[in-house]
């Protein structure tokens, strides 16, 4: 690593965030604050027919869900002259070169060579292309799109997950570079972008390792130093199977609608994947601190929706009062008695939409649980309770006590009814230290 690494999350806003790209947003955040470094957002809109607004709006949205805030704000489309140069500079050194092939004639191209046995690369026929040729072209209604000739070597590099890594440029086609409506595909315009922020490291999904190649290639011919890159594993259901649809359409929103407490996510996910224990953190600095990159492994990452949850439950219970005080005074939960409210049902839920059941116990707004068999005795100690003074921390015991040797229950026959008659439910916080809360 680097001092002062700076690294960007780069998403395309086509569609709304899911957990799989959390997995870059979440690393190269933590990369960045790891090494005191920056963090950019760049939004990669160079696709204007796919590229809505709203989802530029859900990116931000899920990123300040999550506290993985940003130093630099950037957004493709608004760069378009600077490509334009860059690409202009491409043509006049010979890498980027005009060619004329409709889709089904490269469908066709690669058909063939896959049934001859060979591997689909493009032939770069378009080279052999005179100026007359291409006016020819031109006039018949055709516009050009643009390829960036590679060099047929192997480029390499050392990877900051996977160690040395090289490929074959000979088996890759010449990647398009600019579309025939004149938009640039995102290729080109993250090495500009990468060189002009002063992007240290570059982390992403091995699905990109090919691009990588051809933009080393493009650093090159741009005489400028490639970033850092390191490729992580993809995520995969808990399974086993690819990133399925399930976990696709497994959308931070839905997380987030769900009450997914997002420390949950993040410590899940900043550990999914590496050698290192999932554990709960209760902040973001400690999920910094336990962050290296060197224990991410190659193999798939599994992802567990229910593991997120049994964090999230295993949290709740130890979250301070301080974390949560707004969402008690939502339920309604009176100022005065809400930390110790609090105190005492956190480790009974499992999530914080049950404070308003918990609060309803307190203001008696429950149905009564009582079995034919315990309706005496239940009234006998309502009575009991009914006149007990004071109203305190031993009230409990002491009508209990005397309910003992009135009735000679004891034990579970003796606790179990009257739990069930004051609170609706069998099991739940200490009812010595809940009866003061709770409305005579
Ligand atoms: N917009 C690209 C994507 O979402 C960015 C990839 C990268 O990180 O370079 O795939």
């Amino acid at each position: 690593m680097c001092a002062n690494p700076v690294t960007r999350f780069a998403p395309s806003p086509t569609g709304k965030l899911h957990v799989g790209n959390l997995r870059p947003a979440l690393l190269n955040w933590l990369y960045a604050r790891k090494g005191g470094g920056q963090f950019v957002l760049r939004i990669d809109d160079t696709d204007a027919e796919r590229s809505k607004e709203e989802y530029v709006d859900a990116v931000k949205r899920d990123l300040e869900w999550l506290g993985l805030d940003w130093d630099r704000y950037e957004r493709q489309s608004e760069r378009m002259d600077r490509y334009n140069a860059v690409a202009d500079e491409l043509r006049a050194q010979g890498r980027l070169y005009a060619a004329y092939e409709t889709g089904t004639e490269l469908g066709l191209k690669r058909k063939t060579l896959l049934q001859s046995g060979r591997p689909p690369v493009y032939d770069r026929a378009a080279l052999n292309l005179t100026d007359e040729d291409k006016a020819k072209l031109e006039a018949e209604g055709r516009k050009p799109h643009w390829r960036f000739k590679l060099d047929q070597t192997r480029t390499s590099w050392t990877d900051g997950i996977r160690g040395d890594v090289n490929v074959d440029c000979a088996s890759v086609s010449d990647p398009v570079l600019i579309r025939e409506d004149g938009g640039f595909l995102y290729t080109l315009c993250s090495v500009c972008d990468d060189i002009d922020f002063g992007i240290t490291d570059v982390i992403r999904g091995e699905d990109h390792v090919t691009n990588t190649a051809t933009q080393i290639q493009i650093f090159d011919a741009m005489g400028d130093k490639p970033t850092g890159f390191a490729h992580h594993s993809l995520l995969v259901d808990a399974d086993g199977s690819g990133l399925s649809k399930r976990l696709g359409s497994l959308t931070l929103e839905s997380l987030r609608e769900a009450g997914v407490d997002p420390l949950a996510l993040l410590s899940y996910m900043a550990r999914l994947g590496t050698s290192e224990p999932i554990e709960a953190r209760a902040t973001h600095a400690e999920i910094i601190e336990g962050f290296s990159l060197d224990t991410l492994g190659r193999a798939p990452a599994r992802f567990n929706r229910e593991e997120i949850d049994a964090l999230g439950v295993k949290m709740l219970h130890t979250r301070p009062f301080e974390d949560v005080a707004p969402l008690l005074a939502d339920a309604g939960v009176e100022t005065a008695i809400a930390p110790k409210f609090w105190e005492l049902i956190r480790e009974n839920i499992a999530s914080t939409d049950e404070i308003s059941d918990w609060w309803k116990v307190v203001t008696g707004d429950i149905t009564p649980d009582i079995a034919d068999e315990d309706r005496e005795f239940v009234t006998t100690a309502q009575a009991a309770f009914d006149g007990a003074k004071p109203w305190d921390e031993t009230t409990w015991k002491t009508v209990t006590d005397a309910l003992k040797t009135e009735t000679g229950r004891k034990g579970k026959g003796l606790f179990m009814p009257l739990r069930k008659a004051m609170t609706g439910r069998s099991n739940g916080p200490d009812m010595g230290a809940l009866l003061p809360l709770l409305k005579r």
